[in-house]
């Protein structure tokens, strides 16, 4: 069993990363915002306190999300995987090792994907995504712009703006990326798990050198 994740900041392109992974080696994804966004449709006290967590830009209480997590971690049965969202502070990774521990893991590659701050910010603030491909679009960004303002090129339906995607939000979710997130790089590279990624450049760049690490591995394998 191998297994990836993720320390970037909000809008890095982990999703984009996941799916690209995805199709070349048919890995399993587990995305926590897409769980708890789930988890938020419900209708029970639960979904509406990690409705507003969420819409306030602040991590939900970590032994919801542990136990959502772990969930989703036991339909996998052994098969590869890629984590988006999860760990998002030490305790969480004290969590995930043990877990991991217990599954067997074989190797674990730790992808830092570093973006500088106004690039995500611009990212976040212009996101539009269509409800039913789910392709990104940005308002803000010429070369991501939709033909028409905010229907999809492809489906022709209407585009959709995350309820965290706002400026206040993004600022929370940053700190908390600053203050929570961070750490793991130095907890993770300690352990000779980690890979720095450069994630200023366009999303084919950055998949080729994880490609490059993930090829390298399996061929040697
Ligand atoms: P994402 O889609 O990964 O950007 O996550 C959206 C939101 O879900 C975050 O801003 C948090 O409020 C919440 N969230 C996602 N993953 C976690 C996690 N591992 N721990 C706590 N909160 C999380």
């Amino acid at each position: 069993m191998i297994g990836i994740i993720f320390i970037a900041p909000p809008a890095a392109g982990k999703g984009t990363q996941s799916d690209m992974i995805r199709k070349k080696y048919g890995f399993e994804y587990i995305g926590t915002g897409d769980i708890l966004r789930k988890a938020a449709l419900e209708e029970n006290i639960e979904a509406l306190y990690i409705q507003e967590e969420m819409e306030n830009g602040e991590l939900v209480d970590d032994d919801l999300i542990v136990d959502l997590f772990e969930k989703e971690l036991s339909l996998l049965n052994g098969k590869n995987f890629i984590i988006d969202g999860f760990p998002r502070n030490l305790n969480q990774a004290y969590k995930l090792d043990m877990m991991l521990e217990k599954k067997g893991i074989k190797k674990l590659f730790v992808f830092h994907i570093d973006v500088p701050y106004d690039t995500v910010k611009t990212r976040i603030i212009g996101r539009l995504i269509c409800s039913n491909c789910k392709t990104v679009y940005n308002s803000l960004i010429d070369a991501l712009k939709p033909k028409n303002s905010d229907i999809c090129d492809k489906c022709n339906v209407k585009l959709i703006k995350r309820d965290d995607d706002t400026e206040s939000t993004f600022s929370r979710r940053f700190e908390f990326y600053e203050k929570e997130t961070k750490p793991l790089i130095d907890y993770y590279n300690d352990k000779g798990y980690l890979y720095h990624i450069n994630g200023s450049l366009g999303s084919n760049e950055i998949f080729n050198q994880i490609d490059v690490i993930l090829k390298g591995y399996i061929e040697n394998d």
